[in-house]
């Protein structure tokens, strides 16, 4: 996959997307003839019986390579498999990919209803992660350390993108049934829930939490900053959210969970923001697994040569391949840009105009950075010049006269100093 930074230099709009109070219904896409299911695992030798092609299986069922604990990616139809395959992902990410065919009507699989009586982490987790907004309930269930807090944000990560927000203000029962839930299975008491400011007067004293506001600018929705608002710290190298005992959930996730107790079946349907090549938007529901280029149909998008198709917003997004691949559990957003739109990165030197730095809100001394980055010189970018102060906003690549890719430079080194960093987090 091909990552680039999607706007041209233009003034930016920093403001994150506020729905209007009349809510549009989301678009239900008709059920796919296939869909294609990620298990976040390689494909090894001697898969299990049910991950055979022409095996039927039905909506909700676990499927797991083989008896070994692992992960498991719950069906989200009813169907037979046509066939296993090796999927490479963002960074070499490793999956194996579940084709089905998928049949017109559903048959529950009723093994989650079972556990309802009992709900324990173990359970939800078993059925749940790869429920829509991608629930981190294996991070907590495997955390180092205990979790103290869980910070639900209900707000969208990156412009143009209304899948999160349009869930918190249309499924609000399913969210605090969900926080209801997670409080008694995980034991975490602490559980803020972070809404954009405009919304704070709705919801404040709702939830069964302790509802924050957020400011509407972006980038004061990304993670690290909502987390450094929060602590007042940031993540060094080799730390993570729950080494730290905290969790970060999109209020799309603690509505899966919601729904799922209420109604005793996983939901299946993911809430994605599509927009066209003009600008123009629409919520969709769409089965996990269901091929982007159904959810481009349904909007008239034609894909004509060198036009670009963007998994995520605008300011962080990935540039994917093709319209064969699936809708996953945390695809929020879907966009389309005219190639007559796409503004090519570039090989040129920085000119040390130095936009990037009065640009950023986390003031790292990004011209600099950018020279170690380039360079290959992680570790020294790490110890001088503030990688991990990024809140990995994109503003700076935005700004940048030299079409640098810097977002994508600075992701490409913490995920590379991930890996040399040993299992065992150092912690504070
Ligand atoms: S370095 Fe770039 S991506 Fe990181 S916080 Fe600053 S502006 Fe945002
Ligand atoms: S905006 Fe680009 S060209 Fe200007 S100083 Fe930053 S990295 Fe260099």
């Amino acid at each position: 996959m091909l990552s680039k930074p999607f706007f041209g230099y233009t003034q930016p709009k920093f403001q994150y997307e506020l729905l209007s109070t009349k809510l549009p219904r989301p678009a239900i896409t008709t059920q796919p003839a296939t869909v294609t299911l990620l298990l976040p695992r390689e494909m090894g030798p001697n898969p299990s019986p049910i991950l055979k092609p022409g095996v039927k299986v039905r909506t909700g069922q676990r499927l797991t390579w083989d008896e070994n604990p692992g992960p498991a990616v719950v069906s989200s139809v009813t169907g037979t498999i046509t066939g296993i395959s090796a999927h490479l992902g963002d960074y070499g990410r490793k999956f194996t990919a579940i084709a089905i065919a998928v049949d017109p009507k559903d048959d529950w699989d009723k093994q989650f209803a079972e556990t309802r009586g009992d709900l324990t982490l173990q359970a939800l987790t078993a059925h749940l992660t790869g429920a829509p907004g991608a629930p981190p309930l294996e991070t907590i269930a495997n955390a180092t350390r205990p979790i103290e807090t869980i910070v639900i944000y209900g707000g969208d990560t990156d412009l143009l993108v209304d899948t999160n927000l349009y869930v918190l203000k249309s499924q609000t029962a399913a969210i605090e049934q969900g926080i209801k839930t997670l409080k008694k299975v995980t034991g975490v008491e602490r559980i803020i829930m972070m809404v954009p400011g405009d919304s704070f007067q709705n919801f404040d004293g709702h939830f069964g939490a302790d509802v924050r506001a957020v400011p509407n600018s972006y980038p004061q929705g990304q993670p690290l900053m909502i987390y450094y608002r929060l602590f007042g710290r940031i993540l060094e190298q080799g730390q993570t959210f729950e080494g730290q005992g905290v969790v970060f959930m999109r209020a799309e996730a603690v509505a899966s969970i919601g729904k799922a107790v209420t109604d005793g079946r996983v939901p299946m349907e993911k809430i994605v923001t599509v927009v066209d090549k003009q600008g123009q938007k629409k919520v969709f529901a769409a089965r996990i697994g269901t091929p982007v280029g159904n959810l481009l149909k349904a909007m008239n998008i034609t894909l004509a040569d060198r036009d670009r198709l963007i998994f995520g917003g605008p300011m962080t997004g990935t540039a994917v391949y093709s319209e064969e691949l699936p809708v996953l559990p945390d695809t929020d957003a879907i966009l389309v840009q005219d190639s007559h739109d796409v503004v090519l990165s570039s090989d040129y030197p920085c000119i040390n105009c130095g936009e990037c730095v009065r640009i950023c809100p986390a003031n790292v001394g990004v011209n600099v950075l950018v020279r170690y980055l380039e360079a290959g010189q992680y570790q020294e970018g790490a110890n001088l010049y503030d990688l991990y102060s990024c809140v990995e906003c994109g503003l700076c690549s935005l700004v940048c006269v030299a079409r640098i890719p810097i977002l994508q430079y600075i992701k490409l080194a913490k995920f590379e100093l991930a890996r040399e960093v040993p299992a065992e987090e150092e912690n504070e």
